[in-house]
């Protein structure tokens, strides 16, 4: 079945790659709400006339949108974004002053608060964080988190300033969202992205409580807090664990392995990770964990290889002693940091930034499954080479969902005011103590002391976390694969579908659209 999907879809993609192509050249501007998206250039692996980010976001849109039943009106209403902030700010550097360009835009309000990480890098632009905002709104509803999509983020490189100057920065910025109204545990909950971490999450949220003092949900303002702060077990983990739930799932699908020719067991999987940050790391962690092999890591100074397979937490103390992989000894060394991604493997996982994959090397790709762990790394036209290819692409707004669905546990224990498991760890323990009590006198067979343990064991916040995510991670995989086979279309397309469907029955349920 899903062969032939591949095949049909092909013959659309030949068209629609050949269609784009023409139609995007580099004088191509794409008008939303008022304001131009540059033609993002300077990329290795794009061609100068690949579409943005942000247009890329909206092309994958446009394609769901023509399948699924939702009305034009909606459909438009919903691919705009609801608004936008851009803030400058002065900072005081070592006897200078330094102006600093902030953003958060909320993609769709339709469900509040709105989430969405906050990103530190030198390329964070309004295209940028809008087009992140956006896939937010969709990921959301993928796995059914109650939220609106948003995104937010500073345009600096993080290692040109002092751990003193990111903190006054941090909150500078978090004093313009308070006093704009886009921060607040029931409107705007940001998180971490690339460049941020438990850290500026402390400070964004000190720095909300000093403005609401006498807000009792004050600390449900932003996630991915440390756990003194009111974090959940597992924030840290989870959106690389739920990339391994999400590629396990796939790859046990019958039509994925007679498609791919992979066993389904998780041993036989050769994989190459780009990005070795709080994604990528925790992603090669869980799959290492679980026997598969890392073969690859990339980084952005250099790549590392080893057929026979690396080692996680090795690899992972000597670049954060030595700042880079450069010298790593029983390995080879790939100097070009795009090289990575073409080199033979089974699970190509992109865990960096967008625009990793573009028309100059999306025929070079060899991996049998591409799973987007970041954020938009594949542009449209490369996407459809992929799939040309016969290469199977798990979806980054499905794949890295898993970072916001343990964000949404997160809010949920700060607004409850209470750690997972605290009232009925105890009780589940005694009900279980009481079975294998009666199990015991019917066989006639004691347990020893550890099976006891494993039987008996009441779930903790990380239990309990754990298994939230992998459910929500499975129901999301199903209901994309479902959507695939019966409209017969790709995986991106097809969670799209669901989402905008999703997105749509609020809107016109809530009668958000004041239209006739
Ligand atoms: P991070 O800052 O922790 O890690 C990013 C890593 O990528 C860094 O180690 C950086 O050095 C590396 N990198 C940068 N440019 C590179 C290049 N050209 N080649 C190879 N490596 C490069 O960020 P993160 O939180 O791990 O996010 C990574 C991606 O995952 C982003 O696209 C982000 O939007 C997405 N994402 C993150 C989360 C989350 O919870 N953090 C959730 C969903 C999606």
């Amino acid at each position: 079945m899903l062969l032939r999907n591949f095949k049909k879809s092909n013959m659309i993609n030949a068209f629609y790659l050949a269609r784009a192509l023409k139609t995007f050249r580099p004088h191509h501007q794409f008008l939303c709400r008022g304001y131009s998206t540059h033609i993002a250039t300077g990329n290795t692996a794009c061609e100068d006339h690949e579409p943005s980010f942000l247009k890329s976001v909206e092309m994958y849109f446009d394609k769901a949108a023509g399948i699924s039943g939702v009305s034009q009106k909606t459909l438009s209403h919903m691919k705009a974004p609801d608004c936008m902030l851009k803030v400058t700010f002065p900072i005081e550097i070592k006897d200078k002053v330094e102006i600093i360009t902030g953003f958060r835009v909320h993609h769709s309000r339709h469900m509040l608060p709105v989430k969405g990480g906050i990103r530190f890098a030198t390329d964070v632009d309004e295209q940028e964080v809008t087009a992140l905002a956006a896939l937010m709104t969709y990921k959301c509803a993928i796995v059914d988190v109650p939220f609106g999509g948003a995104k937010g983020g500073i345009s600096i490189d993080p290692k040109n300033y002092t751990d003193a100057e990111v903190e006054r920065i941090t909150r500078r910025y978090t004093v313009e969202l308070c006093q704009k109204s886009f921060i607040g545990p029931g409107t705007d909950v940001p998180a971490p992205d690339v460049g941020t971490g438990a850290r500026e999450m402390a400070w964004i949220m000190d720095t909300y409580r000093q403005f609401h003092p006498n807000e009792v949900d004050s600390i449900g303002c932003v996630t991915g807090k440390p756990i003194p702060l009111g974090g959940v077990r597992g924030r840290n983990e989870s959106t690389g664990l739920g990339v391994y739930y999400g590629i396990r799932e796939f790859v046990s699908y019958p039509e994925v392995q007679k498609h791919t020719g992979l066993s389904g067991d998780i041993k036989d999987l050769r994989i190459i990770i780009q990005g070795f940050g709080k994604v990528g790391y925790w992603a090669a962690k869980f799959f290492e964990q679980n026997g598969a092999k890392i073969i690859g890591i990339g980084e952005k100074e250099c790549g590392v290889y080893n057929p026979n397979g690396l080692n996680i937490d090795k690899l992972f103390n000597y670049r954060r002693s030595r700042g880079s992989f450069l010298g790593m000894p029983n390995v080879d060394i790939i100097e070009d940091p795009l090289e990575i991604l073409e080199l033979e493997c089974d699970v190509l996982i992109p865990a960096a930034l967008e625009r990793q994959i573009g028309l100059r090397n999306a025929d070079k790709i060899k991996a049998k499954i591409v799973g987007e762990a970041a954020n938009g790394p594949t542009t449209p036209l490369a996407n459809e080479v992929l799939l040309m290819k016969g290469i199977l692409v798990i979806p980054d707004l499905l794949l890295n969902a898993g970072g916001v669905t343990v964000s949404y546990f997160e809010w949920l224990k700060n607004l409850s005011h209470m750690r997972f498991g605290r009232m009925t760890k105890k009780w589940d323990e005694l009900g279980k103590s009481q079975i294998v009590e009666l199990v015991e006198r019917n066989v006639a067979r004691k347990l020893s002391e550890t099976e006891k343990k494993q039987v008996v064991h009441g779930a903790n916040e990380t239990d309990l976390v754990f298994s939230g995510l992998e459910d929500t991670m499975i129901s999301a995989c199903s209901e994309t694969r479902r959507t695939a086979i019966s409209k017969d279309i790709d995986y991106r397309t097809a969670a799209f579908v669901n989402a905008i469907e999703k997105v749509a029955a609020v809107y016109e349920g809530s009668g958000i659209m004041f239209m006739n």
